[in-house]
């Protein structure tokens, strides 16, 4: 599959975004330029973490993508509640871990596939002062391209060249399959569909050599404990960062709006590969970030992606940690 064909497409996530080039809408402005810093800096225990912006994923509209079975005026009232607008502007969040002689990345972005307003990791990494070369370790949460796609560079080479990079098997075996199941997903679009899985198929080819599959519940690299959260892909991993008695949980692609599927758990994502499992996974997950109070990192949500989950009535609240300064 070519740029120009997925960018006319529009693709991954909930494939049915829209990717113009230049836009205005709602007042959202979408950025083709990096921004000018792009990096936080925080510690766990032991741990130097570094959040760095890929850039962000426009939707132009809430739905169909986000709660794609539930009448409009229910979706408008939520978002009216919230002074959000009818458009959905993704951030695409990269934590980096250094431990020790280790420098994890936590998957890689867009690269090359989405145009000018993602892919930025590579321009972004070196104000953290480490270079693609001196990545250890990639931990790739899931097969779509926005996560994947930064480990190819613009000629198809491998970014992070030294790195070893860990995958579930459960989603491996899912992309490897002759013809991956998407019948339990809302995407109806079976063009788009066949490329993503022709994309994740080929960047899997090329990065096999340095592949390590891992089970659920695995832990590695001593700061690391990887669980499989299934619905959006089979194989989706939440990973939890552990260091001298502090964690933070990176929930991936659990949660794509910082208020509707957090309200409401079961309106659901049409990028999700199985919509009802995605739901019920997404329920379970927020319920237990609410009752132990862990930090929570998530890749999708507003920069730099930090903050906690409370119960509010029947269904949930992100409350976002704010910063007396930007980094
Ligand atoms: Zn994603």
């Amino acid at each position: 599959m070519n740029r120009r064909t997925i960018l006319k497409k529009g693709l991954l996530l909930g494939l049915s975004a829209t990717l113009p080039v230049s836009s205005v809408f709602s007042g959202i402005r979408q950025a083709t330029q990096p921004v000018n810093n792009g990096i936080h800096t925080f510690t766990l225990g032991k741990l130097e973490l570094f959040v760095v912006t890929d850039g962000h994923i426009l939707f132009k509209k809430v739905q169909p993508s986000f709660a794609p079975d539930v009448p409009a005026n229910q979706v408008k009232q939520v978002l009216d509640e919230n002074f959000l607008p009818d458009s959905a502007d993704l951030g695409v969040n990269i934590l980096i871990i250094k431990s020790g002689d280790k420098i994890i990345l936590l998957d890689t972005g867009c690269g090359t596939i989405l145009g000018d307003s993602s892919g930025w990791l590579l321009r972004n990494l070196p104000k953290t002062g480490i270079q693609p070369s001196q990545i250890t370790d990639i931990v790739i949460t899931h097969g779509h391209p926005d996560h994947m796609g930064g480990l190819l560079g613009k000629n198809g080479e491998l970014a992070f060249p030294s790195a070893n990079i860990h995958l579930s098997r459960l989603e491996y075996e899912f992309w490897q399959s002759p013809s991956p199941d998407f019948s339990k997903s809302k995407m109806k679009d079976e063009v788009l569909k066949t490329m993503v899985v022709k994309t994740t198929k080929k960047t899997l080819d090329k990065i096999k050599p340095h592949l390590h599959l891992f089970e659920d519940g695995s832990r590695i690299l001593n700061c690391l404990t990887l669980k499989i959260a299934p619905g959006h892909t089979p194989g989706h991993t939440i990973s939890t960062i552990f260091s001298a008695g502090q964690e933070l949980v990176h929930v991936a692609d659990l949660v794509h709006s910082p208020v509707l599927v957090f309200a409401h758990p079961e309106w659901g994502f049409d990028g999700d590969t199985d919509f009802g499992l995605a739901a019920t996974t997404r329920k379970n997950v927020l319920e237990e970030l609410a009752r132990s109070r862990q930090q929570v990192f998530s890749y999708h949500l507003p920069w730099p992606g930090l903050g906690h989950v409370r119960k509010k009535g029947k269904g949930f609240e992100w409350v976002q940690t704010g910063f007396a300064l930007p980094d």
